[in-house]
Order: C-alpha cells, then structure tokens, then sequence
C-alpha cells in the first residue's frame, strides 16, 4: 500500500473539477468490482480468480479482465476433480452504460488490453 502515498501526494496537484472526474471514476470502479465479486455463481467454486486488474475493452469501454480457472462440470473431468480446472483464461466484465447490466466475454489466453 506504499504507493497509496505517492497517488495522494500526486492528488494534491489536482484542481476540484478533476478531482470531481476522478471520484466518478472511483465510483465506477468500486461498482464494477463489487458487482463481480457479488455475482451470484450457480454451482460452488465454478471460478476461481487468479487476478483482476482494470483495463478496458475492445471498443474502449471501462472493464475489469478476471484471470479465471473455470471448472467445465463434467464429473470425470480430471483438470475439474484434481486440479484447478479449465484455464486459466481471461475474462472481462464491463457495462455499455452505468444503467446497463454487467456484461462478461471470454477472451482467453491472449495478452489482456489493461
Ligand atoms: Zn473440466
């Protein structure tokens, strides 16, 4: 949390309009990672988050990418029985406006857009 000092010495510079932008900003991201860690799994454990960093999506939208192991449910699955399960592999989260319900894509093992 160290560099929580460096931000807030940084902060200081700003004017109150900017701060204004930046704590919208900071609303957005709490709901977007409050809304993905709240998101109601229809089987136990199904996920399991490696990572989550905000980024944005292929159209430039705000988005929190999730580095998931997923557990595809097959009973005699050995990666789901034994191991971590199916991956991992990228996921993002984001809303096409502040109204819209969250939206979540597979992306993958490719290099995500953070
Ligand atoms: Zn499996």
């Amino acid at each position: 949390m160290e560099n929580l000092d460096w931000f807030k010495q940084q902060l200081k510079r700003l004017t109150l309009s900017e701060l204004e932008v930046l704590e919208g900003w900071i609303q957005e991201q709490k709901q977007l990672i409050s809304q993905v860690s709240s998101q109601p799994s229809k089987k136990k454990s199904k996920r399991r988050i490696v990572k989550a960093v905000s980024g944005h999506t292929p159209s430039g939208k705000e988005a929190l990418w999730q580095l998931e192991y997923v557990r595809c449910g097959k009973p005699r699955c050995q990666k789901c029985t034994i191991g971590d399960g199916h991956g991992p592999y990228w996921y993002y989260y984001w809303r096409e406006s502040s109204r819209d319900k969250l939206k979540s894509k597979y992306w993958g093992k490719r290099d995500p857009l953070i």
